[in-house]
């Protein structure tokens, strides 16, 4: 089977799809698969399109990416050659890297997440013990970004205060961040912060898609939290890409979600594509998102990794194809 051999990139943006499954309830409901990987690189999405006399033709669109992950790759496979290759500079002590999942919600965003937050951390950890220089100190905070407010997942959701320093640099007042010392810690932090993600949007449960979370591990020189920044690994798991598309309904909370979640998207696009032209200016200031994130675009080292996760069913090709030209925008 096909093979993508990972390289070291001098890019400083690698943008990935990965296409899951068709899953049991999809096939039940005669759902197909609309999306055929070409190479390694390389994907056809098929769209379904009616014509006047309501039969029905596919207009085929080809997109080309850094790497095509098909549905039989699994989470070591995705990880291994999209997010591992850049744990050694991190190591190393060496800036920024930043991975994202984008896409619809229910196409597999936190379950590539997850696992990318496990093995990072097992890579981390095992490579620390062998190569560290000196003594390093590792933080994980978890929080997400709802509307306009971010909150602690490692603290019941509390509200914490996102304030701009003399340098431009956003703090994040009050964040929780503990010292972990294992890929266990790392995992049990998660499974807390995911619970309360999970329930207590406007209480209603499972509204896990409104927000964007973000898992950020700092390492830090020295025996404790707060020394020298050496490197920072911070993983996004993106509010669902439909909930833009919601500015026409006529519930008003949702489509003020829907505008905000719709300006954060675009302006990390704006960023990410700036960011990759080695822009002087970027326009970071338009979302609290990359506000926050601000580092990841800026810094000489940084590093970004794009996960495009996208379902293979025909019921979903519209916001499919928004997915696809999502990220091949951003090369
Ligand atoms: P999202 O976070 O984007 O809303 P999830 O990660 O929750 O989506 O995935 C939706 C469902 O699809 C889950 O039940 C998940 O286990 C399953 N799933 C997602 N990606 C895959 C995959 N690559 N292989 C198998 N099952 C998957
Ligand atoms: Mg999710």
């Amino acid at each position: 089977s096909k093979q993508i051999v990972p390289v070291q990139s001098s890019s400083k943006l690698c943008v990935y799809v990965r296409k899951r499954p068709l899953s049991k309830k999809e096939l039940a409901a005669k759902g197909y698969d609309v999306i055929t990987c070409l190479q390694a690189k390389e994907l056809i999405c098929h769209e379904p399109k009616f014509k006047v006399d309501m039969s029905e033709s596919l207009e085929n669109h080809q997109f080309s990416f850094d790497g095509v992950f098909h549905e039989t790759e699994d989470n070591d496979m995705v990880y291994k050659l999209s997010v591992g290759p850049w744990i050694p500079s991190l190591v190393q002590g060496n800036g920024i890297l930043t991975v994202f999942a984008y896409g619809q919600t229910g196409s597999g965003k936190t379950y590539t997440m997850k696992s990318v937050y496990r093995q990072a951390a097992n890579d981390l950890f095992s490579q620390l013990k062998a190569h560290a220089k000196g003594s390093v100190t590792v933080g994980v905070s978890f929080y997400d970004i709802y509307k306009n407010g971010v909150c602690d997942l490692l603290n019941q959701r509390k509200k914490v205060q996102a304030l701009e320093d003399n340098e431009g640099v956003v703090q994040l007042l009050g964040l929780t961040e503990l010292p972990i010392s294992n890929e266990t810690m790392l995992t049990d932090l998660v499974d807390k912060g995911e619970a309360s993600r999970i329930t207590s949007i406007n209480g209603v449960h499972d509204d896990s898609s409104r927000s964007h979370a973000i898992l950020r591990v700092t390492l830090y020189s020295g025996s404790q939290i707060g020394g020298n920044v050496e490197a920072r690994l911070s993983m996004v798991d993106l509010a669902g890409s439909e909930r833009a598309c919601e500015t026409q309904t006529d519930d008003k909370s949702t489509r003020m979600e829907g505008a905000e979640i719709n300006k954060s998207l675009l302006a990390l696009k704006e960023c990410i594509r700036a960011m990759d032209r080695g822009a002087k200016h970027l326009p970071f200031r338009q979302s609290k998102l990359t506000q926050i994130l601000r580092d990841s675009f800026m810094c000489e080292t940084s590093k970004t990794v794009m996960i495009a996760t996208v379902s293979p069913c025909s019921e979903h090709s519209n916001h499919t194809l928004n997915t696809l030209r999502y990220a091949d925008r951003l090369k």
